[in-house]
């Protein structure tokens, strides 16, 4: 009876990741992410599966990003039956991320259907309701980190702390066959060292084979540390001139360490008492969830709140809800600092802070995140003399700064330490990375003289 593994997403690209792992007649999944592309690509791939749902015995989840548990509630119309196996934080955190999803699936088929009728094509349907994706949290287990747990006939998972967002881990299953058995490693995504809220990436032992993301497989990240001293700079200096910041962020995650970053500098006095504002019921809802996992979040954080200073209650914070109070602060001329979602400001509340602030010199625009290619965020960042928000040219006046050293991703360095740690291994797969990523990394694991490949979407690997 043969061990393999096969790629079904997130293979040369970052988006979509879903392995399957075949051991006898037990098929386990690893993750089941959105492949995330243009309207029909988007339906197109994600609703094509080069195996049946129906006969997987058990999956783990990795984290909650949505790239790797969004198509959970879409394999579950499609016959998906067994028991998901993530940790307590993931299925709390899943379970308002997918209904997130399913709300934005929503929305884009209303405003698609729209435009169908119109011109006499078909109607579109969602992948998922939000419905739909609140059910789907239903066959989540939640297993504790560094425990190992039979999960289906011949093979056992345990999950270490990947350190990418609260969480997250790192799967090992171990998988006897008759006379073979196997280790095998799932690093997808690994986090980095001295993150402000998490802890470190736990090192799996033991491992045969390695399934590893290269989303930075090229590039090198500027130290976290420095992230707390470019805030300071860039708030202190819009401050002055009376102006507000607009900080687009992420809301799993990034917005909760702006946060922490934020109460540090205010505690040390090092910026100006100016309100900030959480912008986005889904940041709340999260943040929520931050200060009810404490145990996910690192040493130094959690003795923090056991003294009772909880980084998220800060005396000028407030988090918005309703849409009227944050319409409200249109009218507010006073300085200060708003963090909205969305990340790459494609939808959300952030466009109407844009829309009202954008083409006044003395706000600023505060860049935290990766901003994709086509995206209002990435014309901002390229500082566009114009640009648009719903349907309107608007001047951009307001300064830009980016700040490079938020990243929940090792980089190159990181990610060679990670292997090194993990030696010997009879082979590397690089995944979840552009092709120019994976190879960067593959060149430099093969002078080393690592086996390595870079497998194609629904490739099938034997594992001996
Ligand atoms: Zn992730
Ligand atoms: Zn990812």
């Amino acid at each position: 009876m043969s061990i393999t593994v096969k790629f079904l997403g997130g293979a040369k690209t970052v988006t979509g990741s879903s392995h399957l792992i075949s051991a006898g007649r037990t098929e386990v999944l690893l993750d089941a992410g959105l492949f995330q592309g243009r309207r029909d690509a988007f339906y197109e791939i994600n609703t094509t599966f080069h195996y049946n749902p129906r006969t997987i015995n058990a999956m783990v989840l990795s984290h909650a990003h949505i790239d790797h548990c969004g198509n959970i509630p879409n394999l579950i119309k499609h016959g998906l039956r067994c028991k998901i196996y993530t940790t307590s934080a993931t299925k709390d955190l899943a379970n308002l991320m997918l209904i997130d999803s399913g709300k934005i699936q929503e929305e884009d088929v209303r405003y698609v259907n729209k435009i169908n009728r119109r011109i006499n094509l078909p109607m579109r349907k969602p992948l998922y309701t939000v419905k739909e994706a609140a059910r789907a949290t239903k066959i989540f287990r939640s297993i504790s980190y560094n425990q190992k747990f039979c999960i289906a006939k011949d093979v056992s998972a345990t999950i270490l702390d990947a350190g990418h967002i609260l969480g997250s881990g790192t799967v090992v299953l171990d998988i006897k066959v008759g006379e073979k058995s196997l280790r095998l490693g799932y690093a997808v995504d690994l986090g980095r060292k001295n993150l402000p809220l998490l802890g470190d990436p736990v090192i799996p032992k033991g491992l045969d084979y390695l399934i590893m993301e290269t989303t930075y497989g090229n590039r090198l990240h500027r130290p976290i540390e420095e992230a707390q001293s470019k805030l300071r700079e860039a708030i202190s200096r819009a401050v002055r001139r009376g102006g507000k910041v607009l900080i687009p962020s992420f809301t799993l995650e990034r917005t909760q360490e702006v946060i922490y970053f934020l109460n540090e500098l205010l505690k040390d006095k090092l910026i100006p008492t100016v309100p900030i504002y959480v912008d986005s019921p889904l940041a709340t809802n999260i943040t929520d969830l931050f200060e009810y996992h404490i145990d996910f979040l690192n040493d130094k954080t959690r003795h923090a709140f056991g003294k009772g200073d909880n980084p998220f209650e800060l005396l000028n914070l407030r988090f918005i809800r309703e849409q009227k109070e944050s319409k409200a602060l249109n009218a507010d001329r006073r300085p200060m600092i708003i963090i909205a979602g969305s990340g790459m400001c494609e939808s959300g509340r952030i466009l109407h802070h844009l829309q009202n602030n954008i083409e006044d010199t003395r706000n600023m625009v505060l860049v935290v995140g990766y901003m994709a290619r086509d995206t209002l965020g990435r014309r901002i960042v390229e500082k566009n003399p114009f640009v648009k928000i719903f349907g309107v040219e608007y001047e951009l006046n307001a300064e830009v700064v980016v700040i490079n050293a938020f990243s929940g991703h090792a980089d190159q360095t990181e990610l060679m330490d990670f292997v090194s740690k993990c030696l010997p291994l009879k082979r590397i797969f690089l995944v979840h990375g552009e092709l120019e990523q994976s190879q960067a990394l593959a060149d430099i694991l093969i002078q080393k003289g690592l086996d390595v490949h870079i497998p194609d979407k629904d490739e099938e690997v034997l594992l001996n």
